[in-house]
């Protein structure tokens, strides 16, 4: 699979980006056989539709113009499944969704967020991870989920004028 976080903030056919995600989703799936529907397959594509995070309602209301299933309780159960099988991350300062830049592997996300264009970057930084179990442990508490938020500016809106 191409490495698509590098490519996120530099301009590129994104397409490409959305055709890799269900490729390897796909694969996974077939792994684990986990059922990947056409209307599973269409929610990861439409979380995929940018890098930026969307919305469950954003989703619901395109899938239902498309003429698929778009009541709630079959929307959230696609995206749980995508959650479990680690397709997609949930980034709950935003309440939305965004792909996974490297399904497949465990781990627990850092995520980068910036304030003005709303791009999200994992960072996925083992190090940072242990550190918090370690200094978890040594006040007694056992962590099992971590998810950090990290508010700031990406590259490409530090370079832009500051009034923009
Ligand atoms: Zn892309
Ligand atoms: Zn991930
Ligand atoms: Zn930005």
């Amino acid at each position: 699979m191409p490495d698509i976080t590098d490519q996120r903030f530099t301009p590129h056919d994104h397409r490409r980006c959305i055709k890799a995600a269900v490729a390897e989703a796909t694969r996974i799936c077939n792994e684990r056989n986990g059922r990947l529907t056409e209307q599973r397959k269409r929610v990861l594509e439409l979380v995929w539709g940018s890098h930026q995070p969307i919305g469950a309602y954003t989703i619901l209301e395109q899938l239902r113009s498309e003429g698929f299933n778009g009541a709630p309780p079959t929307v959230y159960r696609a995206l749980e499944f995508l959650l479990d099988h680690g397709l997609i991350h949930r980034i709950e300062s935003l309440n939305a969704y965004t792909g996974c830049s490297h399904p497949g592997d465990e781990h627990t996300g850092q995520f980068l967020i910036c304030s003005r264009c709303h791009e999200v970057t994992e960072l996925d930084d083992p190090a940072v991870s242990r550190a918090i179990t370690h200094s978890s442990a040594s006040i007694g508490f056992a962590a099992t989920h971590q998810v950090i938020e990290i508010r700031g500016l990406c590259s490409h809106c530090q370079a832009l004028p500051h009034d923009q």
